[in-house]
């Protein structure tokens, strides 16, 4: 077990000052990691218990001549991020890494990821720009919250200082390309955001089982079926394709433009497998702990289930639709298309047009099965493929409707397809 082994400072963590989002996930989420009760990221990776990874640690940290100890968490998503935190007045750096970075990344690309943040060392020790990125996270926060005015000013003022905290991302990539290559860096980029993707079904899971009182036991090994699914992965590359740019709350600019001003570095010396990990089965337990809390209800194997958590029920998928658009079946959503304010509302909020692309595809992937069509794969509900071995990405096609010049046309011609 590697509980409580804080071995790089081996103290407890007092409350963090200043945090450097990184990866895809939202700043939002590492927040709320580190506002949790005990201040820390999540468990301590402590060196003895994880030697291989230790030594890798120490690698990136004297290629990238970070000569301060830090401690190394484990955060439960695909995401990584170094925070500051005062102990006794003196000043400890802390790196959270993800444990599905941790697993499926491979050494030269988590040797990158590392390499990236423990550059934003400069960062936290520049009075000003730590003072920025605080302000800026906190603004996010207040944004994503909902809160009006600072949705309107914090907006504008997130934009001003997007710049700033753009520029902060471009020299950490500097610094991981000197340390890592450029291959490595890049490789890490996209599986990075293919990951940020793809957990996201993993956390629908949770979701939907605790709704039903229940938890997903093997998230994790599930998690790496699914990444591993050819089907999920073309949808997490559309979708990456399809993203809008940068919204005013991202610190870091988006993937594309971070890959084509990427310098050119010679490869490190890290392997192209995954770090050896100890205990992978006790890491994945805390893991999981850590994003559900203790573990309630019955535990599910959504391996020996798949159905049970990728289906959604009908009645869900209909009262998605209706409270994102007010309609009640297909037929209704396109006849109210022919609404522009429906229209110009549904362009503008990438999100609310995600719920009714995949509700509505879902609802047609139904209507298809019933006419004999198969799912492609257990783990996602919109892909079809027909009796004469036509394939459909339905939620993909509604989506393309749903921005066409006239939504309602394009949303019939998909159904009457
Ligand atoms: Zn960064």
């Amino acid at each position: 077990m590697l509980a409580g082994a804080a071995v790089y400072v081996g103290v407890a963590w007092g409350v963090a000052g200043v945090l450097v989002g990184a990866g895809s996930l939202a700043l939002q989420g590492a927040l709320a990691f580190l506002s949790g009760p005990r201040g820390l990221p999540g468990p301590a990776l402590a060196p003895a218990a994880q030697p291989e990874l230790a030594q890798l640690l120490r690698e990136v940290a004297e290629r990238v001549e970070h000569r301060a100890p830090f401690a190394v968490a484990l955060i439960p998503v695909p995401d990584a991020f170094l925070a500051r935190t005062r102990l006794d007045g003196a000043r400890v750096d802390c790196l959270a890494l993800g444990l599905p970075l941790l697993q499926h990344l491979t050494q030269a690309e988590l040797a990158a990821v590392v390499a990236h943040e423990l550059g934003h060392r400069a960062h936290l020790d520049d009075r000003r720009a730590s003072a920025v990125l605080r302000a800026r996270g906190a603004l996010a926060d207040a944004v994503a919250a909902g809160a009006v005015l600072p949705r309107l000013i914090g907006t504008r003022l997130l934009r001003r200082t997007q710049g700033l905290s753009f520029s902060f991302e471009a020299a950490c990539d500097e610094q991981a390309v000197a340390a890592c290559g450029t291959t490595a860096v890049a490789g890490a980029l996209r599986a990075v955001d293919l990951q940020a993707d793809c957990f996201g079904l993993a956390l629908g899971w949770c979701e939907h089982l605790e709704e039903q009182g229940a938890y997903p036991a093997d998230l994790y090994p599930a998690y790496r079926v699914v990444l591993a699914d050819p089907v999920v992965r073309e949808r997490a590359r559309r979708r990456y394709e399809r993203a809008a740019g940068p919204d005013p709350a991202d610190s870091h600019p988006p993937t594309p433009e971070r890959l084509r001003v990427l310098p050119d570095g010679e490869a490190g010396p890290w392997s192209a497998e995954p770090v050896p990990l100890r205990d992978g089965s006790d890491l994945e337990r805390l893991a999981l702990r850590e994003l559900l809390g203790e573990p309630e209800g019955e535990p599910v194997r959504v391996l020996d289930d798949p159905g049970r958590v990728s289906v959604t029920p009908e009645d869900e998928l209909r009262r998605v639709l209706r409270a994102t658009t007010g309609a009640s079946d297909l037929d209704d959503l396109a006849t109210r298309l022919a609404d522009r304010g429906l229209q110009e509302a549904l362009r503008a909020d990438d999100e609310r047009r995600d719920a009714v692309a995949q509700s509505a595809g879902r609802l047609l992937a139904r209507q298809l099965q019933a006419a004999g069509w198969q799912r492609v794969s257990p783990w996602v509900a919109g892909v079809v493929v027909g009796p004469a071995g036509t394939r459909r990405d339905l939620a993909d096609e509604l989506e393309d409707a749903l921005t066409a010049d006239d939504p309602a046309a394009a949303l019939r011609a998909v159904v009457a397809r």
